[in-house]
């Protein structure tokens, strides 16, 4: 079985692949053991009703599990697997009065339910599910000896770890799916350092917090000197690795506590919070000298790069976000203006 069929649906939407596992073989066991329950009680134990109960599932199972193949309609799979194990876990509460082998099914179906519906469609089903178990309980409540015995505990306790594990699962992709959501939306793909959006929305979360302290800080455009020539001559590619080893060279530059980002193709911001004339000119040099230092070593052997640098400084009341931006680019093009390769602070 190839892992090619599942990599998206008909609508090209990707195929979440662990769910889609989970469904292809759930379907494929229960059709297999319901056939083979089905025959053994038709044959052996001539319990035609039982037997016929086990063909359908068979049957409606198998079908999922060929739909879910030829579909890859994963929703459709899921409500067929959760529809068949729910109706089986109730048949047998009732066909077997809630013995253990009941309870196990039941904390099977609770975790097949969450894990394949997701939450929301889940707790209807969990609702129709334990409203059928409840409404048999009462209706034969004289002749349903488990719920006198040891066997209603452990009934109940099976199905409140099984929700317990299932909430624990779905609050876990939750979180899985919100970073990877936050990484996406802050990251930039290349570096993965934060890109513009996500420079610019700290730096503005930064600057009100310094806004009560009066804290000056400063900010530092860099752009990469005569780039397009390095596209031209080596191709893109290696322009991309020049950019990762730009950025990787500037974050070893920097202080823990300053901020990096990719606001544009070959533009880097630095956030540094001090404001202090000198301390800044003398990181603003250590990252100018950190790139020009040593060559890049790249596919196509070194290339010497260099960068400029235009420098702002200010106390958060006297410049905004934008402002700061503004003067940094102002000065980043003076740069350009006396050569490259250098630093300006005004
Ligand atoms: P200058 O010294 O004046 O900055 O010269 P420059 O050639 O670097 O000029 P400019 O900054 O205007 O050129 C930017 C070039 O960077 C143009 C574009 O083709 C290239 N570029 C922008 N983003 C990317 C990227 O993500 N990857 C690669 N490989 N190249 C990029
Ligand atoms: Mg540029
Ligand atoms: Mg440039």
């Amino acid at each position: 079985m190839s892992k090619g069929w599942w990599n998206e649906d008909v609508t090209g939407n990707r195929l979440d692949y662990r769910r889609a596992r989970v469904a292809y073989f759930f379907l494929l066991f229960l059709a297999l053991i319901s056939l083979a329950l089905g025959l053994i009680n038709l044959v052996h134990f001539k319990a035609i009703a039982l037997s016929f109960v086990e063909f359908v599932v068979a049957g409606i199972s198998l079908a999922g599990w060929v739909d879910l193949q030829k579909r890859k309609n994963l929703q459709r799979a899921s409500w067929i697997a959760v529809g068949l194990a729910g109706g089986l876990v109730v048949f047998f509460f009732y066909y077997v009065r809630a013995d253990f082998s009941a309870a196990a099914w039941a904390a099977f179906f609770v975790m097949l339910n969450f894990f394949l519906l997701g939450t929301r469609k889940a707790l209807y089903t969990y609702t129709v599910f334990m409203g059928s178990i409840l409404g048999l309980a009462f209706l034969h409540r004289e002749q349903w000896p488990a719920l006198h015995s040891d066997a209603a505990l452990v009934n109940i306790v099976g199905a409140l770890i099984a929700i317990g594990i299932a909430a624990y699962q779905q609050e876990r992709s939750r979180e899985q799916a919100e970073e990877r959501l936050e990484e996406l939306a802050n990251k930039d793909f290349l570096t993965g350092v934060s890109n513009r959006r996500h420079f610019i929305e700290t730096m503005a979360r930064v600057q009100d917090e310094q806004a009560s302290l009066d804290d000056a800080c400063a900010l530092l455009l860099v752009d990469v000197d005569n780039f397009k020539q390095i596209n031209d001559v080596h191709g893109h590619a290696i322009g991309d690795e020049v950019i990762v080893a730009i950025i990787q060279r500037i974050v070893s530059a920097v202080r823990a506590e300053d901020f990096v980002g990719r606001v544009g193709g070959e533009e880097f911001a630095v956030l540094l919070r001090v404001g202090d004339r000198q301390i800044v000119e003398a990181r603003a040099e250590a990252i100018r000298e950190a790139v020009a230092g040593t060559p890049i070593a790249t596919e196509v052997g070194p290339l010497s790069v260099t960068i400029s640098v235009g420098v702002a400084t200010g106390t958060p009341q006297s410049l905004k976000v934008r402002e700061m931006f503004a003067m940094a680019d102002k000065r980043l093009y003076h740069a350009k203006a006396r050569g490259r390769n250098c630093v300006v602070m005004g």
